[in-house]
């Protein structure tokens, strides 16, 4: 495949003084030799690949030197998009990057779209669609937790199972090929039924595992959504304040996504809380006074946790009831504050309320209690399961449908099986977990579903 040369501004992860303009493609060293002059006037097209050089970027028309540059030369195929790669370090400010971003373009090189180089690295095959969008991942991740989830999926971890399964796939249809083909040898028959159930057992079981980390893969990735709720004035803004004061705030710029409700990242302990409908809680105090019973239904429905707060210096009243019906069947810890008052709240009621929610006691007016707040999220979802890292999760919804559906498939093929149903017909089910499994992978998908996978990737990988 012949591509074009891109170029674009290329932050490393975790911020930093550098800032690297990349290039990728045939012309991407003869395009950065137009820019750069090396010490003792070197090339770059002259230097042995995989290697850096200092030297400085000029403005060819005016002579002027734009930067102080460090550049790596790794030519193709060992790179991460298997082209031509050049990297220049700048570490001046911003202006001057994008001032050799633009020289670099005015040298022949195109301005990336967002994920473009990671495109490419997907379109010629140094990465699969699953490592590609783990990338992606990597750089919205919000933990370290998320992070390794991501690191391991990039790695192929993913992939490596779903090609392994696929291949076991591949061995039953292709004894049901012969036993279609050459239906006299009856021997076959008999073996490919067996294997096809052994087979048929063994991938569904793989499947459900994988599903089953699909909810903590989820988490990770998008945060896990979280409510606050409680009357006016029993301090839900002063544990918002706190969540963000004590812990990293995360800050989001998901490219594409406006949402109607307003949301706040938070670290706790490893996991990400999405506090979603902050808005609500800063300005007007009455989630459903701000938008409206149904919506606020809604909101509370699709919400992973719920933070009930209560007033320890106040009595039960029927709106606080009332918020506990709303919640009913859902994940709630029950939060009492202002304990440095005078106890005016009947324990025992709130047990019974409770029922086997979780009860955390805080003055966050002196800061007590959060700790343990925050140790209750913690093992509510990560009761220390997450930490083995070799673990494969399933973290991207795309993949999540995609593994659900190949389950569905497999458990048609198991009860075909069971009913007796012609081998033939079974087959259709048993290609269809294939062709299911494949599109994780990038085995079988559609032109438009790669663009739209890649237009949401961030500008420069
Ligand atoms: P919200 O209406 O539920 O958001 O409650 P706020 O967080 O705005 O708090 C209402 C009032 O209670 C504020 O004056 C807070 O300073 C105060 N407050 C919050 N937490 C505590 C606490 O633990 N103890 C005491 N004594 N006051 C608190
Ligand atoms: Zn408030």
């Amino acid at each position: 495949m012949e591509l074009d040369t891109i170029a674009a501004i290329s932050t490393p992860m975790g911020e930093g003084a550098i800032a690297i303009v990349r290039l990728s493609g045939e012309d991407a060293i003869i395009i950065a030799d137009k820019v750069f002059k090396g010490v003792g006037g070197k090339k770059l097209k002259d230097v042995p690949s995989h290697t850096i050089h200092y030297g400085h970027i000029i403005d060819s028309k005016t002579e002027e030197v734009i930067e102080e540059v460090m550049v790596s030369v790794m030519r193709a195929p060992k790179t991460f998009t298997r082209e031509n790669v050049v990297e220049i370090n700048c570490h001046g400010g911003l202006v001057s990057v994008n001032r050799v971003l633009q020289l670099v373009l005015y040298s022949g090189a195109r301005l990336a779209e967002p994920g473009e180089f990671t495109k490419r690295a997907f379109l010629n095959g140094r990465i699969d669609l699953s490592q590609a969008e783990a990338v992606m991942d990597l750089i919205r991740a919000k933990t370290d937790r998320a992070m390794n989830v991501a690191i391991g999926q990039m790695e192929g971890r993913l992939s490596r199972l779903i090609k392994t399964l696929r291949q076991e796939i591949l061995e039953v249809v292709a004894h049901v090929e012969v036993n279609i083909d050459y239906p006299e040898y009856d021997d076959v028959e008999e073996m490919t039924h067996k294997m096809l159930k052994e087979k048929a057992y063994y991938i569904r079981d793989e499947l459900k595992k994988l599903l089953q980390t699909s909810h903590q893969g989820k988490i990770l990735r998008e945060g896990l959504s979280t409510v606050i709720i409680g009357r006016p004035n029993v301090g839900k803004s002063s544990l918002l304040n706190s969540f963000v004061q004590e812990n990293k705030a995360i800050v989001t710029d998901i490219p594409g996504t406006t949402r109607d409700v307003i949301e706040e990242y938070v670290n706790v302990r490893g996991v990400p809380l999405r506090l979603v409908d902050t808005a609500g809680i800063r300005e007007t105090e009455d989630i459903v006074e701000r938008i409206g019973v149904e919506r606020s239904r809604k909101v509370l429905k699709e919400a992973d946790l719920i933070l009930l707060v209560l007033n320890y210096a106040d009595e039960l009243t029927k709106e606080d009831e009332q918020l506990f019906e709303a919640v009913e069947g859902m994940d709630v810890i029950v939060i009492i504050n202002k304990t440095d008052l005078e106890q005016k709240i009947n324990m025992e009621k709130v047990k019974e309320l409770a029922k086997n929610h979780r009860i955390v006691t805080t003055s966050l007016l002196e800061d007590k209690g959060v700790g343990e707040l925050e140790e209750a999220i913690a093992a509510m979802y990560f009761q220390g399961s997450i930490e083995a890292q070799d673990m494969t999760y399933v973290s991207n919804s795309r993949h999540i449908a995609l593994i659900s559906q190949a389950l569905q498939a497999i458990e048609e093929v198991m009860n075909g099986i069971e009913v007796g149903t012609p081998i033939d017909i079974i087959q259709i089910d048993l290609t269809r977990t294939w062709d299911l499994l494949g599109e994780i992978i990038g085995d079988s998908v559609q032109d438009g579903l790669i663009n739209q996978l890649f237009s949401q990737f961030c500008l420069g990988k």
